[in-house]
């Protein structure tokens, strides 16, 4: 039988299944409610051991090349003022303990949940780990166990610290029936490299934890495969091993192209914790460093210190390659604690980004001057979100030269000549490209919004998902213009949104001009490799421009991609 599904983690695993599945109904029906201090004291005493077994999870995370980060999260989480403070007060409401950390959690993941940034939206799945395992630790119910090795796991979903516990050599294959491409677990299965495809609808009665499975690379669960297909599968899988194990040994050349053009690849960062992964993978610097992490750890704003200190290490991190540091991109859609942002009908076009910003000076402020102070310490360049006209930029380079007034005042260092670009996430920038260009050092490509602001399709509504493409001739077009009008002032232009770790969207930038792309830092062997198998003569840009729908790009541009993995894959037949 074989079922299909999305590729979340590309790769071939083989194995028996082994299905998470544990229902805790009976030990919840068991449950005894005591008085009021002895659930606050079941809840207390749970979180402590959870705070253990985290602590026992992350040092294993240390010894290994795993990413503690996100387990990292989960240990600040569980003390997390907010949650703390929901439990405690169901608690006193007359809840029992199970029951109140139950809804605390709904609570607070609805909450996230109405984020619309894909990285915000995750702490959703954080807080029901979280809390899931305290809720565990109070009912006595034991967590999910694997027994062996080589075993494809099929799950509704996994939370990330179950992800985090896994090793490729337990675990040859995941099989979600939910989960999503950005979520934390993903990027915890990514980062281990357990071949991974989400949206499989298996029916469980159909499986148990002898029967033999096959991923096959390709988006596909083949359950009870012939011994033709085991061998099949286990010759590609060897072959795609000596591949992988090519592209890092590869990963520190330069990415030039066939045509000789070299392409900077960068890597989109979260958190100053991930600078950890750019030496090992040959990354070229920081192309994005999110900043909103930093505002949304705590309900209180940052403060200078901790900023400086922050951008210090993600600066340092880049061993002197470019670290760019967006400003904060919050609002609207982007609620933070800290900042009272009025309910509105429009958040996608409300107050944002630049908007709050510029606005709300002393927080613009301090956060340049946490920029500034720690450009001294490396490459560094800030990037603005969201601007849509010349002012915002003018305006912003204003009150960079008055703090760099102070700085020289107080004898405070920073870099002079700090690069400044702007985000190309709008029509309106689009289509005043040209002018940008004449006041700013590069563009980068914000390619999630541009899509969604060039095609009114929300990014995040499944609906409309079918229309949410880079293939669109509309989009295809406006990154043309940006490019073009970028390249006459003598200044480069990147890419940060995903559309740059797509490879379909790599032949599409790349023939279009552009100079870097950023993506997560564990695509960057592979992708690197790819750009040095690209050749301009394989793609025709005015043909590209030409296409008439997005289907008619996608498949020019597929060809093309077919033609690259090719020719890579021909080197080690
Ligand atoms: C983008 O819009 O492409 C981008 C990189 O910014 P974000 O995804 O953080 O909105
Ligand atoms: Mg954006």
């Amino acid at each position: 039988m074989v079922l299909k599904g999305q590729v979340a983690v590309e790769g071939i695993g083989i194995g028996l299944i082994q299905i998470v599945n544990i229902n805790i109904d009976n030990f919840l029906n068991a449950y005894i409610q005591e008085d009021m201090e002895t659930e606050k004291n079941k809840y207390q005493q749970a979180v402590n051991e959870v705070k253990i077994d985290i602590k026992q999870l992350l040092q294993k995370i240390k010894n290994s090349d795993d990413d503690p980060s996100i387990m990292e999260a989960h240990l600040m989480m569980i003390d997390d003022i907010m949650l703390a403070e929901k439990i405690i007060s169901n608690i006193k409401q007359g809840q029992d303990a199970p029951t109140a950390i139950t809804n605390a959690s709904i609570e607070l993941e609805n909450m996230f949940n109405q984020l619309e940034d894909a990285y915000l939206k995750e702490r959703a799945a954080d807080v029901k780990d979280v809390c899931k395992q305290i809720l565990f630790k109070v009912i006595g119910a034991k967590r999910f166990s694997l027994v062996g090795s080589n075993k494809i796991i099929i799950a509704d979903d996994i939370e990330p610290s179950l992800m985090a516990s896994f090793n490729s050599n337990q675990v040859s294959g995941i099989i979600l029936k939910n989960g999503s491409m950005t979520s934390h677990s993903i990027i915890i299965a990514r980062s281990k490299g357990i071949p991974t495809i989400v949206g499989v609808s298996v029916n469980l009665e159909m499986v148990n934890n002898e029967t033999m499975a096959i991923i096959s690379g390709e988006g596909h669960l083949i359950i009870n495969p012939t011994t033709k297909e085991e061998e099949y599968y286990q010759l590609q899988k060897e072959k795609n091993n000596k591949l992988l194990s090519y592209y890092l040994s590869t990963a520190k050349l330069p990415a030039i192209t066939i045509n000789k053009k070299e392409v900077t690849v960068a890597a989109n960062i979260a958190t100053p914790d991930d600078v950890e992964y750019l030496e090992d993978n040959g990354v070229d610097g920081v192309g994005l460093y999110r900043t909103e992490f930093l505002f949304m750890e705590s309900s209180q704003l940052p403060t200078e210190e901790k900023q400086f200190n922050a951008y210090k290490k993600a600066i340092m991190g880049c061993n002197q390659k470019l670290c760019i540091i967006r400003t904060l991109d919050i609002g609207g859609d982007k609620p933070l604690e800290s900042i009272q942002l009025d309910g509105e009908e429009n958040p996608f076009l409300g107050y944002r980004a630049i908007r709050i910003c510029l606005d709300q000076r002393d927080l613009f402020k301090k956060q340049l001057r946490s920029i500034l102070r720690a450009s001294a310490y490396g490459n560094t360049a800030i990037l603005l979100p969201m601007i849509i006209n010349v002012e915002e930029i003018i305006k912003t380079k204003e009150l960079i030269k008055e703090i760099m007034l102070e700085l020289s005042k107080e004898q405070t260092k920073y870099d002079q000549d700090i690069k400044i670009g702007v985000m190309i996430e709008t029509p309106a920038s689009v289509m005043m490209a040209s002018l940008f260009s004449k006041y700013v050092d590069f563009f980068s490509i914000g390619t999630n919004d541009l899509i969604q602001y060039t095609l009114a399709v929300d990014r995040g509504n499944q609906k409309v998902s079918y229309l949410y493409n880079y293939y669109n001739p509309a989009v295809l077009h406006s990154i043309k213009r940006v490019v073009d009008a970028a390249h006459n002032e003598g200044k480069w232009v990147g890419v940060c949104g995903e559309m740059g770790a797509d490879k379909k969207g790599i032949v599409a930038l790349l023939s279009l001009g552009v100079d870097e792309l950023s993506m997560s830092s564990i695509l960057v062997p592979e992708r690197k490799e790819f750009i040095r198998n690209f050749n301009n003569d394989l793609i025709d840009t005015n043909l590209l421009l030409k296409c008439k729908t997005p289907d008619e790009a996608k498949s020019y541009l597929s060809t093309v991609e077919k033609q690259i993995d090719n020719s890579i894959k021909s080197k080690f037949t």
